[in-house]
């Protein structure tokens, strides 16, 4: 078990002198005594239970999941959702001819996906299971530049003169970004125009459009701030467009947190397949769909918008179902979970679980109002995200940054980061209110926010110089690039 490379002599004799057998106690075992690799995999095995432990232990460097604020991402789920998820994880999804039931299951959650977001019924929708959004948004970003190629060499377009183009505004997740580097497509940025108005303008969205638009991508619940793109609007504008355009451009909506969202808490707001120029749609199955991490979904309303040749026919392990998924293997379980939510919960117990979190989340938002510190950028109301700045006051020394430092020392995770392009200098802070938030969780957040404030305006009362770069942001942007670094 050393990290620093011994002869075999040298680590027989201790083993010789330091056998762990049955009775070892665990922290008094030789492993316990030695830091565990880094760099070499070590020469003999190691009890399960004490390998187990001090693996285990390994984690508790990482935050509690519970306690992190600001993420879209599933963190509870019921016993019961997690015994379904261990019953399949030694299943392959992908392995059709082996699991047909998980394939089965598939397309039932994709029929509930579909209907929920009210795929027409004289066409013929087809969709998929991915590993989370952004295999989504790259599939849906694939077809319609495939579609777009197509239609483009019909009409005599020069598809080799420029770039095709993809349309999004500068709230973009990361995934467009990336889906337009990995597939080369020249991103085109519409800027949000100003603290208020923290969405795409669909005017500008569409003047930005030319022959080489492969589609629009508004977001419903942008990743910043939780704000809506207003597709009504858009797909009205987009439909003027396209009546003379040499070249349609079609709208795929990266629902990632509202598209399972809306349709239980607002099922009245047409932002999905009920407007005309929705081809596609994404969402993630472990944000509101309530799933642990590791699934998405993406639905065309038609088949006619999924280009044939994305669909692959793989023989080989038995079953002839076409797939298009970037990914292959992987396990049945958040597949399964997804079901297990549907059929535990209904619309009803979506609906609950859902309306409670907004319901904190606006209580939250009140709170921090009244603290009269605060501009609320999100109350929540939307998707229940609460996003906020501080108000400028030149006597107040310290920042977001310093706020958030100063929550981690009660447990929280709530990073401050900055907005995109345009608004950059702009800090926020973010609260997700999540299935496993509690009113009770969420009072006990805002006294620890009073206190720090109180803390802080006690403690830090000289201006630092403010230190802009990548390390300044204190939790994590969105459109970014990061490596891991060892
Ligand atoms: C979270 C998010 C994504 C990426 O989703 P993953 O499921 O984490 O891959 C993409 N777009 C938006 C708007 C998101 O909020």
């Amino acid at each position: 078990m050393l990290h620093r490379r011994k002869s075999s002599e040298e680590r027989e004799k201790e083993y010789e002198f330091a056998p762990d057998n049955s009775t070892t106690p665990l922290y008094g075992s030789y492993e316990s005594a030695h830091v565990l690799p880094r760099e070499v995999i070590n020469e003999k095995a190691v009890n399960p239970n004490i390998a187990y432990r001090l693996v285990a232990d390994e984690m508790l460097h990482d935050g509690n999941p519970r306690y992190n604020l600001a993420t879209f991402v599933q963190t509870y789920m019921e016993p019961e959702a997690t015994q379904i998820m261990m019953d399949a994880v030694a299943t392959n999804a992908i392995d059709k001819a082996e699991y047909p039931q998980t394939t089965e299951v598939e397309k039932r959650c994709v029929n509930i996906i579909a209907n929920l977001w009210n795929a027409p019924t004289d066409e013929e929708y087809m969709g998929t299971s991915t590993v989370g959004s952004s295999e989504a948004c790259m599939l849906g970003g694939m077809a319609m530049k495939f579609r777009w190629r197509k239609r483009a060499e019909a009409l005599g377009i020069d598809i080799n003169a420029k770039k095709p183009n993809l349309v999004v505004s500068s709230g973009f997740q990361v995934v467009w970004e990336k889906f337009c580097v990995y597939w080369d497509v020249e991103l085109r940025e519409v800027p949000m125009k100003s603290l208020d108005e923290l969405y795409l303008d669909p005017k500008d969205a569409v003047a930005a459009c030319d022959e080489y638009t492969i589609g629009i991508v508004p977001i419903m619940g942008i990743t910043y701030t939780g704000t809506f793109d207003d597709i009504v609007a858009l797909d009205k504008e987009l439909e003027e467009y396209n009546k003379t355009a040499k070249i349609s451009v079609p709208i795929h909506v990266d629902a990632a947190s509202g598209g399972l969202y809306l349709p239980f808490v607002n099922p009245e707001l047409p932002w999905d397949f009920r407007l005309k120029n929705v081809v596609s749609i994404s969402t993630s199955g472990h944000k509101f769909g309530l799933v642990y991490p590791g699934l998405g979904w993406v639905m065309w309303r038609d088949k006619e918008y999924l280009p044939e040749e994305l669909l692959f026919k793989v023989a080989y392990l038995g079953a002839f179902e076409p797939t298009f998924q970037i990914n292959f293997s992987r396990p049945g379980s958040q597949i399964w979970a997804q079901y297990y939510n549907f059929v535990r919960w209904g619309k009803e117990g979506y609906k609950a679980v859902h309306e409670k979190s907004r319901d904190v989340g606006i209580f939250l938002a009140k709170g921090l109002e009244k603290l009269g510190i605060f501009k609320i950028l999100n109350n929540g109301e939307n998707i229940p995200i609460v996003c906020w700045m501080l108000k400028e006051d030149p006597a107040r020394a310290w920042t977001e940054y310093d706020l958030s430092d100063r929550l981690r020392y009660y447990g929280w995770q709530l990073p401050a980061y900055p907005l995109p392009k345009n608004l950059e200098n702009v800090t926020i802070m973010r609260v997700l209110a999540r299935a496993d938030q509690s009113m009770e969780q969420i009072s006990l957040l805002l006294k620890d926010i009073k206190d720090s404030i109180e803390y802080l305006n006690e403690h830090i009362t000289v201006k630092k110089e403010v230190k802009k770069s990548e390390d300044h942001v204190a939790g994590y942007t969105h459109n970014e690039k990061r490596l891991l670094k060892k």
